[in-house]
C-alpha cells in the first residue's frame, strides 16, 4: 500500500479533474474541495484495570447542501484527520452520484479495536457519542458503520444519543441491528451494489459475467458479500485476501466456506478449499476478469497499476486506487467502476433505513433489494451517458461531473448566507 498518497489530496485532484470538464467558478470549486467543519476530540476513557487511556477521534462534516451529513465511523490505528476529511468528501459525491438526499460526513477513532475488551469498546464508543451529540441528529448528521464498526457500535451510539436527548430517534444512526431499527438488506448492501455495478459494466462491454474470474482484496463486510453474490451470479471467485495474506485457486473456491474459515481462525489464510497462498500484491495483479478491492484506500498505486491484468475493477473500498494509478489503468483500458457508485449500496440502504425509521414502517428485504437495484442501474446508466457524451477518460471523472453538478445546483439554488 502506498504510504505517500494523502487521500484528501486524492479527493481534491479528483474534483479538479472533473471540474476541468465543467463550467464551475473557482470560488464555488473552493467550497467543494474543503469540509465545512471538523471535530477533533480526545476521549479519556477508563480501562478495565482502572487506568485511563486517551483516544484521538474525528468527525468531518464536509458538505450539507443536499441534506444531512451522512457517513460512517471507522476504528483503525491509521485513522488521520486528512483521511477522515477525504472520506467525508467522498460521501458527498457518492450520495449525489446515486441521487439520495444527503450531504457527506465521516468519523473515526485512532484505535486498534482488537486490543480492547468489549466493555472498554462500549465505553469508548459512548464517550465518542457524547462528544458527537451536539453535531448529530436525524436531520443533522447521521453516522453509520465503517471499517471495524458494525451494528453493535451503532446500537451503542443510538442508545447514548437517545438517553442524553431523552427521546427516541432511531434515524440518528444507520446500520443498526434489525431489532434496534435496522433495515433488512443493510449488511449485504455494499457488496450488492459492487456486484450490480460490475454486472452492468460487463453488459456494457458485451462480456459474459457467467464464468468470469474474480479476485477480492479484503474479506470483511463489503468484500465477502461481494464474493458471495458474484458467485451466485455465475462468476468464479479465484482469489481472496485479508490483512494476513491471500488465497488462490485456479478453478475457484466456495466463498462462503472461505468466510466460515475466516470466522473460525481470523483469516482466509489456511483455508483448505484453496490451492495456494498468495500475497495481497499478487492478488491485485492476477490475470482475472474482475478485481474487487475491498480493503483500504491506496491499495493500488502507480507501480501496482502497471501490473494489473484485470479487465474491470469494481471499487468496494473507498479510494483504493490513487490518482496516478487511475491514469495508468485508463491508459490500459481497464474499466474502473468508481467507489462513489460501486460501494454506494451501503449508503443507499442506510437511506432506506432512515426513511423507514422516520415513517416507523419497515420494508421487506425483497423491496429493499429491488429499490437498491433500480438506483444502482440508473446511476450506472447516467455515468455511461456522461462518459460518452463528454468523451471522458474514466468513469470516475464521469461520476464526479454528475455529482458536482448536483451539489453545485443545490448550493446555487439555496445561495450563500449571510
Ligand atoms: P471490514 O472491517 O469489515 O473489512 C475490511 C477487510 O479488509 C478485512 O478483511 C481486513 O482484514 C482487510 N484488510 C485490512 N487491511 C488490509 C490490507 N492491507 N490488505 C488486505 N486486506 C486488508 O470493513 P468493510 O466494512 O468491509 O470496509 C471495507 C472497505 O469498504 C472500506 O474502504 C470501507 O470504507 C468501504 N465501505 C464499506 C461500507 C460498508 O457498508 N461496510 C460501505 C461503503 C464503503
Amino acid at each position: 500500500m502506498s504510504e505517500e498518497v494523502n487521500p484528501f489530496e486524492s479527493l481534491q485532484s479528483q474534483i479538479d479533474g472533473a471540474a476541468a470538464h465543467m463550467d464551475v467558478g473557482e470560488d464555488v470549486l473552493e467550497r467543494l474541495k474543503h469540509p465545512e467543519r471538523v471535530l477533533e476530540t480526545n476521549l479519556t476513557v477508563e480501562m478495565d484495570d482502572g487506568s485511563l487511556d486517551r483516544f484521538r477521534a474525528f468527525r468531518s462534516q464536509f458538505n450539507g447542501d443536499r441534506g444531512p451529513y451522512k457517513g460512517g465511523i471507522r476504528y483503525h490505528p491509521d485513522v488521520t484527520r486528512d483521511e477522515v476529511k477525504a472520506l467525508s468528501g467522498w460521501m458527498v459525491y457518492k450520495c449525489a452520484t446515486v441521487g439520495i438526499p444527503y450531504g457527506g460526513g465521516k468519523g473515526g477513532i485512532v484505535i486498534d479495536p482488537d486490543d480492547y475488551s468489549e466493555a472498554e469498546l462500549e465505553r469508548i464508543t459512548r464517550a465518542f457519542a457524547k462528544e458527537l451529540r451536539p453535531l448529530i441528529g436525524e436531520d443533522r448528521d447521521i453516522p453509520a458503520p465503517d471499517v471495524n464498526t458494525g451494528q453493535r457500535e451503532m446500537n451503542w451510539i443510538k442508545d447514548t444519543y437517545e438517553t442524553l436527548e431523552n427521546t427516541t430517534a432511531p434515524g440518528v444512526v444507520t446500520g443498526k441491528a434489525p431489532d434496534s431499527g435496522g433495515s433488512a438488506g443493510r449488511v449485504e448492501a455494499t457488496g450488492r451494489s459492487t456486484v450490480i455495478a460490475a454486472r452492468e459494466a460487463f453488459d456494457y462491454l458485451d462480456t459474459d459475467l457467467e464464468g468470469a474470474t474474480v479476485a477480492v482484496q479484503g474479506y470483511g463486510n463489503a468484500g465477502w458479500i461481494a464474493a458471495k453474490l458474484i458467485d451466485e451470479m455465475g462468476a468464479t471467485v479465484v482469489a481472496a485476501s485479508d490483512s494476513s495474506g491471500g488465497i488462490y485457486s485456479d478453478d475457484g473456491f466456495d466463498p462462503v466456506a472461505a468466510k466460515d474459515h475466516k470466522n473460525e481462525t481470523g483469516s482466509v489464510v489456511g483455508f483448505e478449499g484453496a490451492d495456494e497462498e498468495i500475497t495481497n500484491e499478487e492478488l491485485l495483479t492476477l490475470d482475472v476478469d474482475l478485481l474487487i478491492p475491498a480493503a483500504l484506500e491506496n491499495a493500488i498505486d502507480e507501480g501496482i497499476a502497471g501490473d494489473v491484468r484485470a479487465d474491470v475493477i469494481s471499487e468496494a473500498a473507498n479510494g483504493p486506487i490513487t490518482p496516478a494509478a487511475d491514469e495508468v489503468l485508463a491508459g490500459k483500458d481497464v474499466l474502473v467502476i468508481p467507489d462513489i457508485l460501486a460501494n454506494a449500496g451501503g449508503v443507499t440502504v442506510s437511506y432506506f433505513e432512515w426513511v423507514q425509521n422516520r415513517q416507523r414502517f419497515y420494508w421487506t428485504e425483497e423491496r429493499v433489494n429491488e429499490e437498491l437495484e433500480a438506483i444502482v442501474v440508473d446511476a450506472f446508466d447516467a455515468l455511461i451517458d456522461t462518459y460518452e457524451e463528454h468523451g471522458l477518460d474514466t468513469l470516475r471523472t464521469a461520476a464526479y461531473v454528475v455529482a458536482i453538478r448536483r451539489v453545485v445546483d443545490a448550493f446555487e439554488q439555496g445561495g450563500s448566507w449571510p
